[in-house]
């Protein structure tokens, strides 16, 4: 597979590391590719970033076919950079295009394109601590077909945004709201991938977690509204009773790589790990006898965020005293070392670009 490259004639000046937040810059270069039908992908380029040109008619704007990936790549202390398990993004990415019916990519292709798009913009992975360069890959129909039937052309492109250390204020505990009305997803439709429509489908609920002074939903499951799925944009954990307890993968959760690496470090460390069904009641009754000891939720973007406020049906639940767990700091610590190289990766997970 070959990569064409366009060199950009206008550079830009790269934004002050203190206040980067989280995807508010675009490096210099994007990287696009087209699928067509009974062709298959073809024009894989890298080309300087700017908008892009869609028909109104466009398969993606009308019947959400649009499905994206996150990871990051992270500068070491010895100025190199290097991305976490890019692999475990791929084939997520491929496991969603096949579930949307849209066009897959072949895995040694797919990792070409990352870490040669990643190598073309590793100037732009910050320094600072907890900085890293935030990798967007997206594939949509850009198909223009009003009728309803399997797309025939399709584009992926990955976009990359420097962005700042998710705890510039430290790790503070966030509020979460139980869901009890709407639902993400019901097992056997989109909730195990990543794709714009679940998020789509999850907002009204954010809106109204936010207005009652809470930063993002738990949901439950979408038949019996009584097990435990998923925090907004993670996965979740809970320490109750000494135990590990986090949702077993049924077909409507997320399959994070984040969930799936906290999983082998703890179990690495002696930690017995349930993957199973969890209710609510379970829940808040451990909550109510104080058995529940730690919460946290996990994914790409904030490694781990630990939960100090629960709220169920009017009630507040306050989990380690509103404080961060030892185990959710232990995980934080550990997976950020591996992450930004300074603890040995024993895995095998990082894949150095530089
Ligand atoms: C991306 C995402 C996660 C986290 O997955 P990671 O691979 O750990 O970043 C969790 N839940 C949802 C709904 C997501 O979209």
């Amino acid at each position: 597979m070959e990569i064409r490259f366009e060199r950009t004639s206008a550079p830009k000046v790269k934004p002050d590391e203190s206040n980067l937040g989280f995807g508010n810059y675009y490096t210099d270069y994007m990287f696009v590719m087209n699928w067509t039908d009974g062709v298959g992908w073809h024009d894989a380029r890298i080309v300087p970033f700017g908008d892009i040109t869609l028909s109104p008619a466009a398969v993606a704007l009308h019947y959400g076919a649009e499905i994206f990936e996150g990871l990051k790549a992270y500068r070491r202390a010895d100025g190199g950079v290097q991305m976490f398990r890019p692999i475990e993004n791929i084939r997520r990415m491929n496991s969603s295009a096949e579930r949307l019916a849209m066009p897959q990519i072949d895995e040694d292709d797919a990792f070409k394109i990352y870490t040669t798009f990643v190598d073309c913009e590793k100037d732009w992975t910050p320094h600072a601590p907890g900085t890293s360069l935030y990798l967007r890959p997206f594939m949509f129909s850009d198909e223009a077909q009003l009728g309803v039937h399997t797309i025939k052309s399709a584009v992926f492109m990955i976009i990359a945004s420097p962005c700042g250390s998710y705890y510039a204020e430290g790790l503070n505990p966030v509020s979460i709201m139980i869901e009890t009305d709407d639902v993400r997803a019901v097992r056997g439709g989109t909730g195990y991938i990543k794709c714009g429509g679940n998020y789509a489908a999850s907002s009204r609920a954010g809106l109204k977690a936010e207005q009652l002074g809470y930063s993002q939903v738990l949901w439950l499951d979408g038949v019996e509204r009584k097990y435990i799925e998923a925090v907004g944009a993670m996965n979740v954990m809970f320490k109750i009773d000494g135990k590990i307890v986090t949702p077993a993968l049924l077909g409507s959760i997320l399959p994070g790589v984040t969930r799936k690496s906290i999983i082998e470090l703890l179990k690495d460390k002696g930690y017995e790990v349930e993957e199973r069904r969890l209710s609510v009641d379970e829940l808040i009754e451990a909550a109510e006898n104080g058995k529940l000891e730690e919460m946290w939720g996990c994914g790409t973007a904030a490694v781990v965020s630990p939960v100090g406020r629960l709220g169920y049906k009017g009630k507040d639940y306050i989990i380690n005293g509103g404080k961060i767990g030892e185990i959710t700091q232990m995980l934080y610590d550990e997976l950020t070392g591996i992450q930004w190289g300074t603890k040995p990766d024993t895995h095998n997970w990082i894949v150095k670009i530089s």
